[in-house]
């Protein structure tokens, strides 16, 4: 069965010149069944495995809603760990390719904190972090998150893993009451619905079940 096309979706012609060029025609499951919500401006929490093109569901929605020419950080998305987030901003940048200027940041933990906070000075329209550091960067007033119009949650059973929910708690104080949360994991354990309590507004819940 073949998924629905990019073009099915209201995107820029550019943005769908640009998919096609990745070599994304066909949308996943998680993508054709989340991103008509997430391009609507709702909150979602999505679960599919590993490998089911999660990145790309919550990065071309949250593209949408970047303005390239206010340099403020608009997009935070939280990652459990540094590779995780590396290539999360890796997938954004490619899926940014169309919009010039539009810069991501990564601020992770185990790096030194000195050039992220050279690289803010200059201005990022998207972040993407593991939570220790982004508490850090707020602490010291380096980072300033109170325009974020999306905040992602990638990974986020992994993350209450890790037992980041209170940094998570703390990060979102940071942000916007008015904003879209996403939340995308691979698996809904217990923790999940709490998050969402706490931080969504009447989200909508996809699964994608695996095939068999
Ligand atoms: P997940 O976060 O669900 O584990 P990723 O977002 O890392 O998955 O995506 C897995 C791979 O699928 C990546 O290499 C990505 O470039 C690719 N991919 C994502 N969406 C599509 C698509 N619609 N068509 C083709 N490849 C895709
Ligand atoms: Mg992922």
């Amino acid at each position: 069965m073949n998924h629905p096309a990019f073009s099915s979706l209201k995107l820029a012609n550019a943005q769908l010149k640009n998919l096609e060029n990745l070599g994304y025609q066909h949308m996943t499951p998680i993508q054709a069944q989340s991103l008509p919500w997430i391009l609507q401006g709702r909150d979602v929490i999505a679960q599919a495995k590993t490998g089911s093109g999660k990145t790309a569901a919550f990065g071309i929605g949250l593209l949408e809603r970047i303005h390239a020419k206010y340099f403020g950080c608009q997009a935070l998305i939280l990652c459990p760990t540094r590779e995780l987030a590396a290539q999360v901003a890796n997938e954004i940048r490619k899926l940014a390719r169309y919009q010039h200027n539009i810069k991501v940041l990564t601020l992770c933990g185990g790096m030194p904190i000195g050039p992220q906070i050279g690289s803010l000075a200059h201005g990022a329209h998207i972040i993407v972090g593991t939570p220790g550091r982004i508490q850090d960067h707020l602490r010291k007033a380096t980072l300033d998150i109170s325009q974020v119009k999306t905040l992602v949650l990638d990974e986020a059973d992994r993350m209450l893993d890790m037992g980041f929910a209170e940094a998570i708690a703390d990060i979102v104080q940071y942000t916007p009451v008015q904003r879209q949360t996403l939340l995308f994991s691979a698996t809904y354990p217990q923790g999940i619905q709490a998050i969402s309590a706490g931080y969504q507004q009447d989200p909508v819940t996809i699964k994608v079940e695996e095939q068999v």
